[in-house]
C-alpha cells in the first residue's frame, strides 16, 4: 500500500511504501537544514506582527507547545499516513488520549458501549470514573457476539469503545463488523490498536472513526517514552486538539515526540521479529505439559483464530502472549524469577521482552476466560532478541520452577 505524503523540501510529492514511509514520515526540515527533524526545546514560539487575533486555543503551528509544539507537529503528520487517517492529535501518554477522546466526544446523558475485556484504565474510566462524575452510562459487552452488540445499543448510544487485539486476553474483536453496527446506531467507533500498530494492521480501513494508539508500547519500541495518539477524520481530531489538549493539557513532551518518532523508523522491521517470535513461543509454550494454557492469536486453539488471520493476516497476529504455568500464584511468581532474559515489567511492544504476573483476583477478571480465572495469568511480551535466546530462558526457567 503506497501513501502520498508532501514533502515540502522537494518538487515532487513522493509516493511511499511502508518501509519508506517509517524512514521518511514526518520529518520536517528547518533553515539549519539538518537532515533530521530538530528537537526543539521550546515552550513558546515568536508570534506575528499583530496577534492580537489569534485565538489562545488555537493549533495552527508555531504558537505556543500545549497547542503545536515543532516535534508533536511532525509526529502527528507521520503518524496520520502511517495508519492512513486525515490527522492526529499527539498526547503525553496512552491514556491521556483514550480519555481526550471520552472527554471530547461524549457528554453528560450520553451512553458508551465498552469492549468487557479492555485496558485496566479505560474500563476504571468507564465503570467508575466517567458515570460517577458526568452521568454517563457505560454497557460492556462482549463484542465477539454481534448479537450481544447490537441488542446493547441505546438511541443516545454515542460511542463504542473495543481494542484489536485486547490486553491482556487476546480476544480478537471484528472491527469491520463492529463498525457496521456502530454506524447502523449512529456511533462512532474508537479502536485501540496498541497491540495492533500499522503497517500490518489499520482500522481505519476496516470502518473504525478513531484509532488510538499507546506510544509508550510498539510506536516507540525501546522503552524509553511514553506517548499517546488519536487518529482519525478531521472533523473528530481538531475538536480533540481543541478541548483536550489545548484546554485540557494532557501534551506530549518536545524531547518524548522527537524519541518516538526515531523510534517509529523501524516499527515495520521489528514488527515482523516480534511476531515472527511470538509465534514460536506460543507454540512452545503450548507444546509444554508443565504450561496450563496459552492465548496467542496464532494458535489454531485460539477461539477467534480464524477472525484473526482473516483480519490480521497469517504472519501479522501479535507480539503478546498471555499463559499460566501449572500450579498457583507462588508458581507463576517462581516461573518468573526463574527468567533471566526476559524481565518482569509491566509495559509491553519493547526491544526487550518483558512478563508481568497478573492474578485472578479483581473486578474485571470475571469476564475473563476460564482459565484466567482459574490460575491467573502471564502476559509476555516477546522481544526482538533472538527467539532461541528467548525460548531456552523459557525453557531453563521451566526446568527450575518444576524441579523436585
Ligand atoms: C499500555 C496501554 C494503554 C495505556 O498507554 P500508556 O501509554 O501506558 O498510558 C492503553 N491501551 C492499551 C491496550 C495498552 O496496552
Amino acid at each position: 500500500m503506497k501513501t502520498n505524503i508532501e514533502r515540502p523540501d522537494r518538487t515532487h510529492p513522493q509516493s511511499l511504501s511502508e518501509l519508506s514511509l517509517a524512514v521518511h514520515g514526518g520529518i520536517l526540515r528547518d533553515s539549519t537544514k539538518a537532515l533530521r527533524t530538530p528537537l526543539v526545546m521550546a515552550n513558546s514560539y515568536e508570534l506575528p506582527e499583530d496577534p492580537s487575533e489569534i485565538s489562545w486555543s488555537a493549533t495552527a503551528p508555531g504558537l505556543y507547545t500545549r497547542n503545536s509544539g515543532h516535534n508533536q507537529v511532525a509526529l502527528e503528520e507521520k503518524l496520520a499516513a502511517m495508519e492512513h487517517g486525515e490527522a492526529a492529535v499527539a498526547l503525553a501518554s496512552g491514556v491521556a488520549a483514550l480519555h481526550a477522546v471520552f472527554f471530547t466526544h461524549v457528554s453528560a446523558g450520553e451512553h458508551v458501549v465498552v469492549s468487557d475485556v479492555t485496558y485496566e484504565a479505560t474500563w476504571r474510566l468507564w465503570s467508575e470514573l466517567l458515570p460517577g462524575r458526568y452521568g454517563i452510562d457505560t454497557t460492556f459487552v462482549d463484542v465477539t457476539d454481534p448479537e450481544a452488540l447490537r441488542a446493547a445499543m441505546r438511541p443516545n448510544t454515542r460511542l463504542v469503545c473495543i481494542e484489536g487485539i485486547a490486553n491482556p486476553t487476546t480476544k480478537v474483536a471484528d472491527v469491520a463488523a463492529i463498525a457496521e453496527i456502530t454506524h447502523d446506531a449512529g456511533a462512532i467507533l474508537l479502536v485501540d490498536s496498541t497491540f495492533t500498530p500499522p503497517p500490518f494492521f489499520r482500522p481505519i480501513e476496516h470502518g473504525a472513526d478513531l484509532v488510538v494508539h499507546s506510544l509508550t508500547k510498539y510506536i516507540n519500541g525501546h522503552g524509553d517514552a511514553m506517548g499517546g495518539a488519536v487518529i482519525g477524520g478531521r472533523e473528530l481530531i481538531e475538536p480533540i486538539k481543541a478541548d483536550a489538549m489545548v484546554d485540557v493539557g494532557g501534551v506530549i513532551s518536545p524531547f518524548n515526540a522527537w524519541q518516538i518518532q526515531r523510534g517509529s523508523v523501524t516499527l515495520p522491521l521489528r514488527l515482523r521479529q516480534h511476531y515472527r517470535s511470538a509465534q514460536g513461543i506460543a507454540e512452545f509454550l503450548e507444546s509444554d505439559e508443565r504450561v496450563a494454557y496459552v492465548y496467542y492469536p496464532g494458535l489454531p486453539s485460539h477461539p477467534q483464530h480464524d477472525l484473526a488471520v482473516r483480519q490480521f493476516g497469517a504472519t501479522n497476529l501479535g507480539g503478546t502472549i498471555a499463559f499460566a504455568v501449572a500450579g498457583d500464584s507462588d508458581a507463576q511468581n517462581r516461573f518468573v524469577s526463574n527468567l533471566a532474559l526476559i524481565t518482569s515489567g509491566f509495559s509491553l511492544g519493547h526491544d526487550d521482552s518483558l512478563i508481568v504476573h497478573v492474578g485472578a483476583e479483581g473486578p474485571r477478571v470475571a469476564a475473563y476466560p476460564e482459565p484466567f480465572q482459574a490460575y491467573g495469568h502471564l502476559r509476555l511480551s516477546v522481544g526482538i532478541e533472538d527467539v532461541d535466546d528467548l525460548l531456552d530462558d523459557l525453557r531453563i526457567a521451566l526446568d527450575e520452577t518444576f524441579a523436585s
